[in-house]
């Protein structure tokens, strides 16, 4: 009804519809002076390897310091910069940060960042990317992209052809949450990826469902033959990471070796 009538559409607008819109608009606001003052942060959180047990390189992943509201999650921002378009800016700020930050690490180790699907919209992105490295000065063997399926299931070719573009700079490339989506073989043979991340979902039910163990086993044992590394997200205890390791994940990543920290806490070695 309410597209039906027009010019008088809004008169039929459900209020609580408006202010979810006002809500937004206003935090879509908000998120633009977070990002001008400088409130966007990385924490770091450390990625183990299975073979020496040393950490091999941190997810950085964005926190949101509030005047007002505190600390906020991604989960309660992200999104938002999806829909409004903000996304483009925070994205390169992550990126940016996050080349400038892991460049004055002493260690050398490798830093990956999310990229949302919606950036893959922007035909500037492998520019973008190019610019945080060059303008950092970090190796692109030490960055890593992180990705979800989803860029694989919506306009995949043109996006395919971006992350072989982004991959001749010389960075790698990570299927993230492998498992929860559409999880399709067929995108391993799409592309060739550096690297898939196990859900944690599955790493935290592994101990009591026989079907969570067998995904983790299948990936393991498919990621292994194809030459792929595989992290295994959210591993909380030694119970898990005796698992993982006996079925050859090679690397960890979990509250189990450190929480995300900001990069002046940043984990340097493990206890
Ligand atoms: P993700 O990329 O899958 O990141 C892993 C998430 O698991 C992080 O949540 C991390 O804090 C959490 N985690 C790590 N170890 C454990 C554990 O042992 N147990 C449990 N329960 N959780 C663990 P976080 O930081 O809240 O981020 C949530 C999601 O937000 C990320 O999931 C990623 O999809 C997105 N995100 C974060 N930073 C960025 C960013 O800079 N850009 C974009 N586009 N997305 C981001
Ligand atoms: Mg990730
Ligand atoms: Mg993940
Ligand atoms: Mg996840």
């Amino acid at each position: 009804e309410a597209k039906r009538n027009g010019r008088n559409r809004y008169e039929y607008f459900h209020p609580e519809l408006d202010a979810a819109a006002r809500r937004r608009r206003s935090m879509e606001m908000d998120l633009r002076t977070a990002l001008h003052l400088g409130q966007l942060q990385l924490y770091y959180q450390p990625i183990v390897d299975n073979g020496s047990n040393q950490i091999s390189g941190y997810e950085a992943l964005m926190r949101w310091q509030h005047p007002g509201n505190g600390l906020v999650m991604p989960l309660d921002f992200i999104p938002i910069a999806e829909e409004t378009g903000l996304i483009h800016e925070v994205g390169a700020r992550a990126l940016n940060l996050a080349c400038q930050e892991a460049a004055s690490w002493p260690g050398k180790q490798t830093v990956a960042v999310n990229l949302s699907p919606v950036q893959f919209k922007n035909s500037d992105l492998v520019k973008i990317v190019g610019l945080a490295l060059a303008d950092s000065g970090l190796e692109p063997e030490r960055l890593e992209l992180e990705i979800t399926e989803s860029v694989l299931l919506e306009n995949s070719e043109s996006n395919i052809d971006t992350l072989k573009e982004l991959k001749a700079l010389g960075v790698s490339i990570a299927l993230d949450d492998f498992g929860t989506g559409y999880s399709s073989l067929g995108y391993l043979r799409s592309f060739s990826f550096d690297r898939i991340k196990i859900d944690k979902s599955f790493v935290q039910d592994m101990g009591e469902s026989r079907e969570a163990l067998s995904i983790v086993r299948a990936i393991t044992g498919m990621s292994g033959s194809l030459l792929i590394k595989t992290t295994a997200e959210g591993v909380e205890t030694d119970a898990q990471l005796e698992q993982l390791k006996a079925e050859g994940c090679s690397h960890f990543q979990g509250y189990l070796f450190g929480r995300p920290q900001p990069a002046s806490e940043r984990i340097e070695v493990l206890e």
